[in-house]
Formats: structure tokens, C-alpha cells, sequence
């Protein structure tokens, strides 16, 4: 039977199938080639017990993509939920999210909730920032349940990780999206007997038909790692149209004379905040070396 896995505790994977959930160990030859399962993971499984259901993870399918941190596969897009006010958007933390998925080739859909409590112009330059450089920006408002359908829209037939930090109405979005599942506890507690208290782990959530949201905790530390800062302006659509026309061969745009992406800069082209978090997460890259 195939399924897919939707959640992992302490050796067990909790397998969707027909419709069934069914608890499963890892049993198949992928031990051999060291692959370990991971929340996301198209597997066979055989049946040990369709009354308990118990079975046993045989194979894993080919995936078609797997993160590091969080280590989940199969991932189609990611979702990073920022409020626009209460609390004010970190954009710091943002880009350097956007960083992270942009390295993973992971295509990534900005949300920003709490629409009715921010100004006209502060909501038009978020979406003047982010849209430029190519990020599809959808505001909602979950008390108002404003842009809700638009974002069932986008999630529709895609399995989409959901990022962002807490208090920003994550867990009020999933609840109209779809009603009657709670993000905090998941609808597979029941069966393991376990309630709020327990260590979050990542698990899948069926939203609808082909649909599923990867609830991620601790999705929400940003923290780019291993990256040589000559690597990290690759990672800024935005700069890809200067890469190569600035006077230096490499040239990284933080100091060099003749640098192009410092010129759209000065034209109002790129945007100044975003160059800004390049230049700090630049320097962060460049001090860790150091030590
Ligand atoms: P989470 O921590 O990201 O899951 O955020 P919650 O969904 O728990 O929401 C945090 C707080 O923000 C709650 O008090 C919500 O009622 C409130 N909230 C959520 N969405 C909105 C919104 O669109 N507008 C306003 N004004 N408040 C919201
Ligand atoms: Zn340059």
C-alpha cells in the first residue's frame, strides 16, 4: 500500500493511507543506503495489523526535494506568515528567511496577516518591496477573513511548509482555512494519547484533497548557516539582473567601485531595507569566519 508519512516520533511514522493512519516502523532495504524516513515521504508500507494498524515502512519513493532543517521532503513551496502590525514585521527576520528557502530552491509565498490593523501605505510598501523582486505577497486579515480564499487559492494541490513567528495569527489562518483542525495538536493526538505538552515535532496537515500544509516548529529560527558570504548575494533575485555588468569580476556590492546593483540602489531600483539586510547578513557571514 502507499501512503505518506505525516508525522515522526522516536522511531515511528505515522503513515496516511486510504484514507487510514497507520503506525510504522522503518523496516525496508533504504536502511541499507542509510536514507532515513522524513515527514513528507511518499513510502509503501506493508500491513502488520489492519486492526491495530501497525505496519512497516518498506520503501521510500524518489523525493522530489528534502530540506535540512526542518528535515522534511517532498516540499512544494513554503509559506511565511508576518502580521503587519501586532507584531510589526521583522523584515530582517524575513529576508533572511527568503535566504534560506532561495538557497533550498524552495519557491516561497509571502502572507501578511492583520491587514485591518495597518495604514493603506504601510501594507503598499511591504508589497512594493517584496513583489519587485519577484515574491507573490498576499495580505489577509483572519479577524476580518479577508484574502482567504485567495490563499486557499495558492495552496491548492500543494504540500506547503508554513513559517513565522508566533502571535502573527498562523494558527487563526489554518482554522478558517480549514475548519475543525487545530494546528497546536494536530488530528493524529488522539491516537497517540497525547495532548498540547508534548514536544512539537513536524507533521503534514490535510487541509483538502491533495492539499497539506507542513506545520514546522522551530521553523521560525532563520539562521543561515555555512554559506560564504561571497555566496549569499545569489540569493537576492532582485541582484541577479546586475550579476555580471558590475566593473569587478565578483564583485560581492558591498564596497566595490562601479558596482551596478549599488547603482539601481541609488535609482531607487532595489529597494534600500533589502539591501540593507544584504550589507548586516553580509557582515555576519564575514565576522564568523573570524573567529
Ligand atoms: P499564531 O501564534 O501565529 O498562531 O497566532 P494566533 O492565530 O494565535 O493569533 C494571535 C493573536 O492575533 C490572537 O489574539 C488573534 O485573535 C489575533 N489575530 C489573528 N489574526 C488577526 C487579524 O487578522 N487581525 C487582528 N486584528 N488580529 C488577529
Ligand atoms: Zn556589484
Amino acid at each position: 500500500m502507499q501512503g505518506r508519512i505525516i508525522k515522526g516520533i522516536a522511531g515511528f511514522y505515522y503513515v496516511t493511507a486510504e484514507s487510514e493512519l497507520y503506525e510504522c516502523k522503518a523496516k525496508g532495504i533504504f536502511r541499507k543506503e542509510k536514507m532515513k524516513p522524513l515527514v513528507g515521504d511518499l513510502v509503501e508500507i506493508e500491513i502488520l495489523d489492519e486492526e491495530k494498524k501497525l505496519g512497516n515502512i518498506v520503501d521510500i519513493l524518489p523525493r522530489k526535494n528534502s530540506l535540512i532543517r526542518p528535515a522534511v521532503a517532498n516540499i512544494d513551496q513554503a509559506l511565511v506568515i508576518f502580521a503587519a502590525k501586532e507584531p510589526n514585521p521583522n523584515l530582517s527576520l524575513l529576508d533572511r528567511f527568503l535566504v534560506t528557502m532561495e538557497r533550498q530552491e524552495i519557491p516561497v509565498l509571502i502572507c501578511i496577516n492583520k491587514e485591518d490593523l495597518a495604514l493603506p501605505e504601510e501594507i503598499e510598501e511591504i508589497k512594493t518591496i517584496y513583489q519587485r523582486c519577484g515574491y507573490p505577497v498576499i495580505f489577509t486579515s483572519a479577524s476580518k477573513e479577508k484574502g482567504i480564499d485567495e490563499l486557499r487559492a495558492v495552496l491548492n494541490g500543494k504540500t506547503t511548509a508554513v513559517a513565522g513567528p508566533s502571535g502573527v495569527g498562523k494558527s487563526s489562518l489554518t482554522n478558517l482555512l480549514a475548519p475543525g483542525i487545530d494546528m497546536e495538536t494536530g488530528e493524529i493526538s488522539k491516537k497517540l494519547g497525547r495532548g498540547r505538552h508534548t514536544t512539537r515535532h513536524s507533521q503534514l496537515i490535510e487541509l483538502w484533497q491533495e492539499t497539506y500544509l507542513m506545520d514546522t516548529p522551530g521553523f521560525t529560527s532563520f539562521y543561515v548557516e555555512n554559506m560564504e558570504k561571497e555566496e549569499l548575494r545569489y540569493y537576492f533575485p532582485e541582484f541577479q539582473d546586475y550579476e555580471g555588468s558590475c566593473r569587478f569580476q565578483g564583485c560581492t556590492h558591498t564596497h566595490e567601485p562601479g558596482c551596478m546593483v549599488k547603482e539601481a540602489l541609488e535609482n531607487g531600483k532595489i529597494s534600500r531595507k533589502r539591501y540593507e539586510n544584504y550589507l548586516e547578513m553580509y557582515r555576519e557571514l564575514e565576522e564568523k569566519r573570524r573567529y
